[in-house]
């Protein structure tokens, strides 16, 4: 008998612009990192199309034998969140905690792994610190006005990652806020000065607070050692997010920061990137409320490969629903239906070739379009074949084990939570949320909860004795 042979994982590599075949460096083990949300609102669908496909990629490396170590951080601080956490009088841990909260309940609903380690930035401020301090110490940094910057002229190979040719005009020129380095190349904040009235940290390189990018460059380094094998998020992190975390991080080290870099395309809006400040976002809530399952936005997102642009309609939503239905249903057909007694050889070596072009889609580059191609290639098969008495009682078992093949990495056959339903508990942290918001005089931020919660079918009335609610 022919053993199956399948094609070994390869991933595309921003860093070599090509694909290559992975294995981890060292033992069997994938040392990962990938940046995680920035946590000063509801995190939206278009950051969860990245989320799941990291999910995606876990699951994958972890099919093909490899153990993992994964680390991904919490960004709770920043120019917003320290902003709004100062508008609204509250502490940034009492800020962010919410949000926090909010995406490991949405990270949960779409059924994404923990990481083997999710940690937030606030718990590493003195190893940040640290690290610009022995940056100092190799003259890559130099101060103004309280702020330290990174000097990319120190940094020879900047440019290697996002390819571009920054010659020239690097030197001297400076900006002091992450937004805007997103549309130059110039050297960047390490440090940032405190402004008044705002949270900063008391450190020996001088008060202030960490910009974004030594954040990952820190924990990454401290949790995984100097040599990633896999670094991956968003193309928008590639430039300046990414290309900065190396200038800083080989710049520490002298090592190569990642063997491999792995970004996810956007999930767009009519033509456009999904974002907040384009105001055409939806949260996966938003989604929910509209009486969808979870399962159908995790495998909408999951259905086009990650380095295609995803574009997000209602329509192709509800075709994610009626997959899903046509893949339980022939699981439901597997288990109650009876079959004539045998094995039909034909369907055996039918079973055999799908279940190896699904795991050779994934292991291309993670084709996922690809691995449900033959899933439901074969799901048509196999249905015509019991239609027409050829379909045997002995190969419902190869039939059902590749539906759990395609389960362990797509996850979507069993139903989850219905849709629409908040939970009683989570009903009246908002209302607490948005009581402390009108306390602050925050109104735009009060009449956002009374929004979201009216937007899952929850109605407000306020009273002498307090706020209460009721389900539409
Ligand atoms: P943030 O919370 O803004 O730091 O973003 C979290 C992750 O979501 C990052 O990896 C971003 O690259 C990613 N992201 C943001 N917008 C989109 C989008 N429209 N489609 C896919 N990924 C996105
Ligand atoms: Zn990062």
């Amino acid at each position: 008998m022919k053993l199956p042979h399948f094609m070994p994982l390869r991933f595309y590599n921003t860093l070599t612009q090509q694909v290559q075949e992975f294995a981890p460096a060292h033992d069997n083990t994938v040392r990962m990192y990938t940046c995680g949300p920035t946590v000063y609102d509801f995190a939206h669908i278009g950051n969860f199309r990245t989320f799941t496909f990291v999910d995606i990629l876990r699951k994958t490396l972890r099919a093909n034998g490899f153990g993992l170590n994964h680390v991904m951080n919490i960004t709770d601080v920043d120019d917003k969140i320290i902003r709004n956490a100062a508008a609204q009088g509250k502490t940034i841990e009492d800020y962010t905690a919410t949000y926090i909260q909010a995406f490991l309940d949405d990270c949960a609903t779409l059924r994404l792994e923990r990481p083997e380690r999710l940690t937030p930035a606030t718990q590493h401020i003195d190893d940040m610190a640290a690290a610009i301090a022995r940056l100092g110490e190799g003259s890559h940094t130099y101060n103004s006005e309280g702020s330290i910057y990174f000097r990319i002229a120190t940094f020879p190979q900047y440019g290697k990652l996002s390819h571009n040719d920054f010659g020239g005009i690097l030197a001297g020129a400076r900006v002091d806020v992450d937004e805007y380095e997103k549309a130059d190349a110039r050297d960047f904040a390490l440090w940032k000065a405190p402004k008044p009235g705002e949270h900063f940290w008391e450190e020996p390189i001088g008060p202030g607070r960490p910009g974004w990018h030594i954040e990952c460059s820190v924990m990454a380094i401290k949790y995984l050692g100097e040599t990633l094998d896999i670094h991956a998020g968003g193309v928008d992190l590639i430039f300046p997010h990414h290309e900065n975390e190396i200038a800083q991080s080989e710049s520490l080290t002298g090592k190569p920061f990642s063997r491999f870099w792995l970004h996810a395309e956007f999930l767009m809006v009519e033509g456009q990137k999904m974002s907040k400040s384009l105001g055409n976002y939806l949260t996966l809530r938003d989604v929910l409320a509209r009486g969808y399952e979870p399962e159908a936005i995790r495998y909408l997102l999951e259905s086009v490969p990650y380095r295609k642009t995803l574009n997000f309609t209602f329509d192709g939503l509800k075709s994610a629903v009626t997959s899903i239905e046509r893949l339980r249903n022939f699981k439901l057909r597997l288990e109650t239906d009876r079959y004539p007694e045998g094995v039909q050889e034909r369907m055996t070596a039918r079973t055999a070739a799908a279940s190896q072009a699904f795991t050779d889609g994934l292991n291309d580059d993670l084709n996922t379009a690809e691995a449900l191609a033959a899933v439901f290639e074969y799901v048509r098969d196999a249905n015509s074949a019991m239609d027409t008495g050829e379909f045997r009682a002995g190969d419902v078992a190869g039939a059902l084990e590749l539906l759990k093949r395609f389960d362990s990495i797509f996850d979507v056959l069993q139903p989850g939570a219905k849709g629409g339903q908040l939970q009683d508990a989570e009903v009246e942290r908002l209302i607490a949320e948005r009581t402390a918001a009108k306390k602050a005089r925050n109104f735009a931020a009060a009449d956002r909860i009374r929004e979201q919660l009216l937007e899952q079918g929850i109605v407000l009335e306020d009273t002498k004795s307090g706020v209460r609610w009721k389900r539409k």
